[in-house]
């Protein structure tokens, strides 16, 4: 089972490997509160994933709860109610191997920042530029 925690690790989870459904997201809710261009989720039970430590609760719409680390404030967790009742979204950018859950597709593209369609003609280096 895949492990992830936040960064100072006072919240620690474990998710299935299988998903209901895995996506990058590029709403603005996502993108204002993880304060990154888009945002990686995987869908799961709720009964499916455990959670050690304690989770802060933001509610970001209506319905929309987003739940982060109090320590270090890593998003970590979302739930809807509404859309998603009985499941939770695991921002699975937070897993130990992030490659171990890997999303297949985008979602949302309407609200894309302009430069995220084209990172791949963005120059790389694979550490700093020298
Ligand atoms: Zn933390
Ligand atoms: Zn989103």
């Amino acid at each position: 089972m895949p492990k992830g925690q936040c960064h100072c690790g006072a919240v620690r989870y474990e998710m299935p490997a299988e998903t209901i459904h895995k996506a990058v997201c590029h709403c603005s809710d996502c993108r204002r509160h993880a304060g990154a261009p888009m945002v990686a989720w995987g869908l799961v039970g709720k009964d499916q994933l455990k959670i050690e430590g304690e989770t802060k609760e933001y509610a970001s719409s209506e319905n929309g709860r987003r739940h982060f680390c109090p320590q270090c404030g890593t998003a970590l967790f979302y739930t809807n109610e509404l859309i998603f009742p009985g499941q939770i979204d695991v921002q699975i950018a937070t897993l130990d191997d992030p490659d171990a859950i890997r999303p297949d597709a985008q979602i949302q593209v309407a609200e894309r920042i302009g430069w995220m369609a084209r990172l791949d003609q963005m120059p790389a280096f694979e550490r700093y530029p020298g």
